[in-house]
């Protein structure tokens, strides 16, 4: 197969997981004889500092022209003690999802066994966790409108949403249950927001269509607390943008640690790749981020955007087997692991790369 990747390395410890991803697609490429051509470009602070856009129009036209793109993270620590700065890196992210129409983020919680004990959860309540979250991306008060007063005392986002970008994420979530448990939970906050109201009509309305789905509504506060209670209850979770982004840190403890957690955003063309942490700047330079949520991105982005699932399925096997072999990086390390089996992210990606 030949295809083309562009990588967008980004900011932070993005720099250092992504080329772990990167190399995963190149050991693949070569190993089963695919052709994939890599490009790489810039976004975020880099992108600032190098062009004064967060999303530089060139990288936005190889985003467009190209068949998947592997991301890693974005954001300084300049803007987080900033909030005032017009220009942003997470602007440079909000609008490549938003001009790449990439309306769905899936978000796999997948507890690897080995992982039982590094989670902050009993063991007992987690083993047998396996969800798949549908977080909607570019509506909600991410994208609704901001003010601030003249007298800048009050400010306020718009949470809004409309039928149709309800449905197009519905629907996708329906057809993942079906392939699944066949369970879907719709999170919202329908008793208070008028927003949620409509969501819930709207998947209300849906799950007459799926009638094989067994669906249950749920308050984002309910969820919460249940998903710490008894995450093997949850199946297909569908939720709004920001709802989802709370829920998806949290279900992270389920798989042991944020640098675990791979997601796929897909809409009308290209899949969007990347882990579901930030960039991380306590630990930058340090050599100690977690290169194995950049690996399984990489394993959703060849299942999902080149539908080659043995590919797909190789890398989670040698993620698998490395942490087998008892190999941690320290976010999964616990107070039991040898001082000797705990890896920087260099060798914990050369591990994982020598074993696909
Ligand atoms: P974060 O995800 O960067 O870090 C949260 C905690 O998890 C930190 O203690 C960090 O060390 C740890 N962590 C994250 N990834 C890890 C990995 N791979 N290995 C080991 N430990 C890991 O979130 P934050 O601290 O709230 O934000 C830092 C910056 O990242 C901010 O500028 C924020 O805006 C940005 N951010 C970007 C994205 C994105 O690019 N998609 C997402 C979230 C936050």
């Amino acid at each position: 197969m030949n295809k083309n990747i562009l990588v967008i390395p980004g900011d932070g410890i993005g720099q250092e997981v992504t080329t772990w991803g990167q190399k995963a697609l190149a050991k693949i490429a070569d190993k089963y004889h695919h052709n994939f051509t890599f490009d790489i470009a810039l976004m975020g602070h880099e992108a600032i500092e190098a062009t004064g856009n967060p999303l530089p129009d060139e990288t936005l036209a190889k985003a467009k022209a190209t068949d998947a793109i592997l991301f890693g993270a974005i954001g300084h620590i300049k803007y987080d003690n900033d909030p005032s700065a017009k220009v942003r890196p997470e602007q440079g992210l909000l609008k490549i999802r938003k001009e790449l129409g990439l309306y769905a983020n899936l978000r796999p919680i997948k507890l690897f066994d080995e992982l039982l004990e590094a989670s902050s959860i009993k063991p007992e309540i987690l083993k047998g966790s396996d969800i798949l979250f549908f977080r909607e991306l570019t509506g909600d008060v991410y994208f609704g409108e901001k003010k601030r007063s003249e007298d800048r005392k009050t400010a306020s986002d718009l949470m809004i949403y409309s039928t149709y970008e309800v449905e197009r994420i519905a629907e996708k979530a329906f057809l993942a249950a079906r392939t699944r448990r066949k369970k879907l939970c719709s999170v919202d906050k329908a008793n208070v927001l008028e927003s949620s109201r409509l969501w819930r009509e709207v998947v209300q309305e849906m799950a007459k269509k799926y009638t094989d789905i067994e669906v249950e509504h749920m308050f984002i506060d309910n969820a919460a607390m249940q998903l710490i209670k008894d995450p093997k209850r949850f199946d297909v979770v569908l939720t709004a943008n920001l709802f989802g982004d709370i829920l998806t840190d949290e279900a992270s403890q389920i798989a042991g640690s944020m640098g675990m957690l791979a997601s796929a955003s897909i809409g009308d063309k290209v899949g969007f790749y990347e882990p579901i942490h930030g960039s991380a700047h306590d630990i930058v330079g340090k050599n100690l981020a977690n290169p194995l949520a950049s690996i399984l991105s990489a394993s959703l982005l060849l299942d999902i955007s080149f539908g080659l699932k043995t590919e797909a399925d190789n890398l989670i096997a040698a993620v698998e087997q490395v942490l087998k072999q008892g190999f941690r990086t320290k976010d999964i390390a616990n107070a039991k692991t040898e001082a000797s089996m705990i890896l920087g992210t260099k060798e914990m990606g050369q591990k994982v790369i020598d074993l696909i």
